[in-house]
């Protein structure tokens, strides 16, 4: 049966990249078609509206989507179009795993770790107010029922998965009573795991830990903000923004897309590397049950990388977005 995709292309660097990732998925003829539907900054110019309706109805109807990065538009009013998505669909889990990539030279060779980060609380709930002139206060939430469902994802991922290890990532020594709640939830889950080992980090330890030894990190659980950091920090172990994939869902929607944003300073120049959405949509193929298809693209990947010199600017080659993609087509 063929299965439709809500396509957002996104705005900045998000068509550009949107275009190759398709001419990929196409090359394979998978049964799969496209839903094209607008978000953020090319929304609102076109719609007026920064989340039309439609792009909810779409995402609503078939479940998955494949989303390029999303421009906010600064200024007053306007909350992260991506945090309004996430929490339309109250998509709580955002998992984003950084692997090293062969053919990729970085400082580090066995990264091999998986983030989920907490995606519907935290200081995202944007809850600021202003106590006078010079003093603005934000609230922290964290709650019982938010923390125990991302935790539990970790863990079953961990046990589905073979993952030895699951580490969560808090404050509680600063913050004791909401991150104390995150880390206590974290042990009563553990300890119905008994086969996987638990640790815990305060989140500065976690930053340096995680650029001395980052291949000692498995599946990594935190609430939002520290994931938010902690991907990006996870990016550069691997070659950097252009190469981390992610997906935000939970047990009915799945939105699959790029770590990283719109990145306006090379928009439109045909210099985006298109990895990341692409190992998206390879997280998104796996999730339909096409795990070989998925498979075929990392080889192609992988070949690219390790047998020519073809690759974008931001790992060091001179190669534009179209010209990389044909490269890995031809080797799919
Ligand atoms: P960014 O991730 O867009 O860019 C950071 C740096 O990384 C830039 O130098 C950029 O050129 C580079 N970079 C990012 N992706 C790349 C790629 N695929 N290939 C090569 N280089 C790449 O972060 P930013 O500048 O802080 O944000 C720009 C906009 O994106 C903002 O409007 C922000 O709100 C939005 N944003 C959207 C998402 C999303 O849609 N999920 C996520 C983060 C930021």
């Amino acid at each position: 049966m063929t299965q439709t995709i809500t396509l957002i292309e996104g705005d900045g660097i998000g068509p550009e990249i949107t275009a190759q990732v398709v001419r990929v998925l196409q090359a394979l003829q998978l049964p799969l078609t496209f839903d094209r539907q607008t978000l953020g900054q090319t929304a609102l110019e076109q719609t007026g509206s920064l989340i039309p309706e439609t792009t909810l109805q779409s995402i609503r109807k078939n479940h998955i989507a494949l989303k390029a990065p999303c421009t906010t538009p600064v200024g007053q009013g306007f909350r992260s179009v991506n945090v309004q998505l996430r929490l339309a669909f109250d998509l709580y889990a955002n998992i984003r795993p950084a692997r090293s990539l062969e053919g990729v030279k970085t400082r580090y060779e066995n990264v091999d770790l998986i983030i989920f980060r907490e995606n519907t609380e935290d200081l995202y709930i944007g809850e600021e107010r202003k106590i006078d002139e010079d003093t603005i206060e934000a609230i922290k939430r964290i709650t019982r029922p938010a923390s125990q469902r991302i935790i539990q994802a970790a863990f079953e991922y961990a046990a589905a998965h073979q993952r030895k290890k699951v580490t969560c990532v808090h404050k509680a020594n600063i913050l004791k009573q909401s991150d104390g709640l995150f880390l206590r939830i974290f042990r009563e889950i553990a300890a119905q795991y008994p086969q996987i080992e638990a640790t815990d980090l305060n989140v500065d330890n976690a930053c340096m830990q995680m650029v001395m030894h980052p291949e000692q990190f498995d599946v990594m659980v935190m609430p939002n903000l520290y994931g938010d950091i902690l991907s990006d920090l996870s990016s550069g172990l691997i070659g950097g923004l252009g190469l981390l994939p992610g997906v935000n869902r939970n047990e009915e929607i799945a939105i699959f897309e790029a770590v990283h944003g719109s990145a306006p300073d090379i928009a439109g120049k045909n210099l985006a590397n298109p990895t990341a959405l692409l190992q998206s949509a390879c997280m998104m193929l796996d999730h339909l049950g096409y795990g070989d298809a998925a498979q075929r693209i990392h080889k192609a990947l992988v070949s690219v990388l390790c047998d020519t010199p073809i690759r974008t600017r931001d790992l060091g080659g001179t190669a534009t977005t179209t010209a990389f993609t044909d490269a890995l087509i031809a080797r799919l």
